[in-house]
């Protein structure tokens, strides 16, 4: 298969406080992002569309440390961050390896302890969000105090892209507030159809000032957009998506989007959103890495011709054999080559380098600087190593360098 364009790729993390619906939204993400790949070609990936019967499919896709999807001309890894507060620390490690996330919120509970704990983690690691309002369909839903609780709690200024269609049993699907539209999902096809319609007149009044917000927040980040909107003239969609991009990526603007999960409504365009808002790994800050004995820091950019560095962020032991994960910050990794452990200082060789997806683990025989990849074969390498060219030995900053456990034989 193809290999993924670095503007395309979206490393992403979905946050959320336990039972905010993280596990249903995967599920339905990859349900959705599945279709599309299998419309491409035949695989054998039917499984993961049984997640309404079969609750036993859970432990597929939520135990996998990262699945990749497509969904058009993006390339999604969906990075597991575990949600549970006693795994913080975890949390703050995988939060290294996401470029954006998907913040989820209930629209009954709003702001949560954990909601706050793990939004401060990805404050602090500068990770881009759009937020999800989930479970719009449930009694008590008030998306309003959801987002009074956002500026209050989290200190984050949002901005809506949508509006609810209904609240509660009545909501039938979200006004898309960019190109001024309704989004219902056919409940006869597990909202896949996705049905666009005018706006009711009855809503068209608060769409107005909705917008209207939705301008003045982007204006912040185009000076083009406020002189339009002084001269009373329309703001298109392309520009007003532009510039909320830029307001998102550099944290300063929360995008937010409504849904429920469990009804199979509002997914795809929340992975519109991921691909629209949330940055590819040439947008990020760039990572940082020391050779032995220097002082300073190197910058490293995403450029798959510069020396290979990349960070095992994960290892799991898997039918006997380890699997490691790792994320590509600069240069490519060749199925074979030979790669120093700088952390540990040995040799290492892969055997074998997969993308993983939801039902299947596709072989690839290179991965790129800003992708992920998972890769059999490595003995020693531990959560945090960095992996890096025998030529270039650095090692990633900003990581917990342990003590070696294994001497270079
Ligand atoms: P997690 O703990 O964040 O992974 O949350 P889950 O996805 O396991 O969801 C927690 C509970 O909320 C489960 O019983 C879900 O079926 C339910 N749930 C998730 N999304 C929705 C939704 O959109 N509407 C309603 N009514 N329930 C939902």
């Amino acid at each position: 298969m193809a290999a993924p364009l670095r503007n395309d790729i979206r490393n992403i993390g979905i946050i959320s406080h336990i039972d905010a619906g993280k596990t249903t939204v995967s599920e339905r993400i990859l349900f959705y992002a599945g279709e599309t790949h299998k419309m491409g070609e035949v695989n054998e990936g039917e499984a993961v569309m049984d997640w309404m019967p079969q609750e036993q499919e859970r432990g597929i896709t939520i135990t996998a440390t990262s699945t990749t999807c497509r969904w058009g001309r993006f390339w999604i890894n969906l990075i597991d961050t575990p949600g549970h507060i006693d795994f913080t620390i975890e949390v703050e490690r995988s939060m290294r390896v996401l470029d954006g996330a998907v913040a989820i919120l209930s629209a009954v509970e709003g702001v949560q302890p954990q909601t706050e704990s793990v939004w401060r983690q990805a404050d602090r690691y500068h990770v881009p969000r759009v937020c999800f309002i989930n479970k719009m369909d449930r009694v008590g839903a008030d998306y309003r105090a959801v987002l009074a609780g956002m500026e209050a709690r989290l200190k984050a200024r949002s901005v809506l892209l949508q509006l609810p269609l209904g609240n509660e049993a009545e909501f039938s699907g979200v006004i898309d507030l960019l190109a001024e539209e309704v989004l219902t999902f056919s409940a006869a096809d597990q909202g896949k159809t996705v049905e666009r319609r005018p706006i009711p007149p009855e809503y068209l009044d608060e769409v107005r000032i909705a917008r209207n917000k939705l301008v003045e927040a982007a204006a912040d980040f185009d000076d083009g957009i406020l002189s339009d909107y002084l001269a009373g003239e329309r703001v298109d969609a392309e520009r007003l998506r532009e510039a909320v991009r830029k307001g998102t990526t550099s944290c300063r603007l929360f995008p937010v989007l409504f849904g429920a999960a469990l009804r199979n409504k509002g997914i795809q365009p929340l992975l519109d959103a991921v691909g629209s808002y949330l940055p590819s790994p040439l947008e990020i800050p760039p990572a940082n890495g020391k050779g032995p004995g220097a002082e300073e820091l190197k910058t490293l950019h995403c450029d798959p011709e510069a020396p290979l560095v990349a960070l095992a962020f994960k290892v799991l032991a898997e039918e006997g054999r380890k699997l490691t994960y790792l994320r590509i910050y600069s240069g490519t990794l060749r199925n074979g080559a030979a790669l120093l452990n700088s952390s540990r200082g040995v040799m290492e060789k892969p055997a074998r380098m997969f993308r993983m997806h939801a039902h299947k683990r596709e072989q690839v025989m290179a991965a790129a600087a800003g992708d992920i990849i998972a890769v059999t074969g490595l003995k020693y390498a531990l959560t945090g190593d960095t992996l890096c060219d025998p030529d270039h030995p650095l090692i990633l900053d900003g990581l917990v360098v342990p003590e070696p456990v294994v001497t270079l034989a």
